[in-house]
């Protein structure tokens, strides 16, 4: 499990620097944090 926290945190990083986002329902890319909440509200 030590190994995947890692790759979770080096992916956590990646996404932040990118200013992308990824729905973890409908795996859709959504540029910054306001829009996955507005799409998690509006599509979920
Ligand atoms: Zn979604």
């Amino acid at each position: 499990m030590f190994g995947f926290g890692i790759y979770l945190m080096r992916l956590v990083d990646y996404l932040q620097e990118k200013k992308y986002k990824k729905c973890n329902i409908c795996n859709k890319t959504i540029q910054g944090k306001d829009k996955l909440e507005e799409h998690m509200l509006k599509e979920h």
